[in-house]
Formats: C-alpha cells, sequence, structure tokens
C-alpha cells in the first residue's frame, strides 16, 4: 500500500508573524520556515503504519516555491521515501490556494494511485481546513477529518480504514473503504524528532520535481485577499480594591449594568 502525505511549508509555529506595512500579507522575508505541525504528524503516522508493515511506500509531497524542497526532506528524515515537489514559481503562500492544490494533489493521485491521503487538518498559515476536504470530493473518495486514531485493515484487496475523530463533545468512529482522505488532528500521535543519520540519509532519497502545467493545472488564484490586519490591541485593565468598587465601574466606565 502506498500513502501519500501532502506537507506545506509554512511560518514555524513559534515565530511571532508580523504584517506587511502594506496590509497586503505577512512579511515572511528572513522568517524562520518549517513543516505544517499537522503534517509533521501525517508524516509520523505514515511511517509507523509502514513500520508496522501495512504500508509499503510513503510520498511526502508538497506545492510551492523550490524551498518546499527542504519541507520534503524533513519528511524524508522522518521516514518518508521519496517526494514530489510541484513547483509554482514565483505564486506566493497565499495565493496557492487550497482549490488549486487539491487539483495538483487529485493530478498526483491519479498518477501515484495511493490507497490513502494523509493530510494535516488545517494550515497553521491560511487557517483554512479545505484541501483534504476538497481533495475527497475530487477523487470521489470517503473522507475522515480531524483523525485522533486510524487503523487499516483487509485482505489487501479491499482494505478499510477505521477513524476516530474529534468532533465537539466526543468522539467518533467511522468506517470506511479505501483509497480515502484522512486529515490528522493533535492527538493522533507525537512526531518522533529526525536523528542526524535519518537527516543525511534523507538527502540521497529521490525527489522529483514537476509544474503545475506537467499535471494540467491551472493555480490561477481565486479569490483576492482584501486587506491583513494585527489584531487589535487590548488596553491594560484595571486592579479594583473590592466588590462595591467592581459593581461602581460595570455601572459607570464599562456600561454593561
Ligand atoms: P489548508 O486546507 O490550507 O488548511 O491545508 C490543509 C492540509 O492540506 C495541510 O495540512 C497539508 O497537508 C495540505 N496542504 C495545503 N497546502 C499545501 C501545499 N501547498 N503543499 C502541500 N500540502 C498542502
Amino acid at each position: 500500500m502506498k500513502i501519500l502525505v501532502p506537507v506545506k511549508r509554512v511560518v514555524d509555529y513559534n515565530v511571532k508573524v508580523r504584517v506587511k506595512g502594506d496590509g497586503t500579507g505577512v512579511d515572511i522575508a528572513n522568517v524562520k520556515m518549517s513543516m505544517n505541525p499537522f503534517d509533521e504528524i501525517a508524516v509520523e503516522e505514515a511511517v509507523r503504519l509502514k513500520e508496522a508493515g501495512v504500508a509499503m511506500e510513503v510520498v511526502a509531497v508538497s506545492c510551492g516555491v523550490a524551498a518546499c524542497q527542504e519541507t520534503i526532506r524533513a519528511a524524508m528524515a522522518i521516514g518518508a521515501d521519496r517526494g514530489i515537489l510541484v513547483e509554482c514559481g514565483e505564486l506566493s503562500d497565499v495565493e496557492l490556494q487550497p482549490l488549486a492544490v487539491a487539483k495538483l494533489l487529485k493530478a498526483l493521485c491519479d498518477k501515484e494511485a495511493p490507497q490513502i491521503v494523509i493530510c494535516g487538518k488545517q494550515a497553521i498559515d491560511d487557517d483554512a481546513n479545505q484541501t483534504g476536504q476538497m481533495l475527497a470530493a475530487l477523487m470521489g473518495w470517503p473522507q475522515a477529518t480531524f483523525a485522533s486514531t486510524i487503523t487499516l485493515a483487509g485482505d489487501g484487496t479491499q482494505m478499510r480504514a477505521t477513524v476516530t475523530r474529534e468532533i465537539d463533545g466526543g468522539l467518533e468512529t467511522l468506517e470506511m473503504k479505501l483509497p480515502a482522505v484522512v486529515t490528522t488532528d493533535l492527538r493522533l500521535n507525537e512526531p518522533r524528532y529526525a536523528t542526524l543519520p535519518n537527516i543525511m540519509k534523507a538527502k540521497k532519497k529521490p525527489l522529483d520535481i514537476v509544474k503545475p502545467a506537467d499535471l494540467g493545472v491551472d493555480v490561477t488564484p481565486r479569490l483576492a485577499t482584501l486587506k491583513v490586519a494585527e489584531p487589535p490591541k487590548r488596553s491594560a485593565g484595571v486592579r479594583v480594591a473590592d466588590v462595591a468598587q467592581l459593581v461602581d465601574e460595570l455601572k459607570s466606565e464599562a456600561k454593561v449594568i
């Protein structure tokens, strides 16, 4: 069984993002970039399935600028066998939108025929939470989003996935036929740290580079970002001496009672 894992290059989760002065987006000049954390969880899960003998091959895919090769190498250092970069020229992260990525992934699924695609539930830069769902719809495959456990079983000809999903107020368990799309939630696993020998080995693993045109996909943005702004600054709070003063402040200052 082959597993495809889309991995997105995003601003590292430890970096405090800055909005560009002209409000057109987030400033990523000289900012540390890393693999989207939910995608690290997806790679870890795929590698565990391979280590358990359920999967034969794990393929990491990234769509974006040439530097996304680093993200693919990071996935290989965790244990992915090979990588595919869909190089989208100068399109920025914001311009390469979830529908375009889903179409690119569909074209790769048609070519690579994976049994399961494990995506992150959302990218921490656009917070879209759309790509996995759009891919499932384009492929006509079942999907299980926000997975906290994934179990694969079957006889090779017809594999099934049992997925526990984190939903409001509890857990839901779904069973579906493969091929399918699963998106990862935080509690699915704790990704391993890549060891130095594995980082070195990853440099030698195969990485193919293709262009959207090679896959017959038009990645032109469909949505225009009108404005990006910092959240409003919170004003400092006031310390009150007792309940009487609190009630007084709520009446006279906040005017909420
Ligand atoms: P989003 O729909 O943008 O929140 O992204 C959800 C998931 O889709 C991510 O966690 C990735 O697994 C995948 N994905 C989104 N954009 C890309 C990209 N440019 N390259 C590879 N995978 C991506």
